[in-house]
């Protein structure tokens, strides 16, 4: 019983500005990440191996 989890970072690149992104800890489908260059927001659309798409723009606007 030698199941080993996933320990060495997973490293994908921003659909934005192609820049490199690493993440070092575990993410789930769906969770919302930071690019580091560009600081657009991405989504995590899976795991494995990590793919990540422009999360969609939330404009503050709530009619207030
Ligand atoms: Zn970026």
């Amino acid at each position: 019983m030698s199941h080993t989890p996933t320990a060495s970072p997973t490293s994908s690149e921003c659909p934005e500005c192609a820049g490199s992104i690493t993440v070092t800890r575990t993410v789930i489908r769906g969770e919302v990440l930071r690019c580091g260059d560009c600081s657009a927001e991405l989504e995590v659309t899976a795991t494995t191996p990590l793919r990540l798409e422009l999360a969609p723009q939330v404009q503050e606007d709530w009619g207030e």
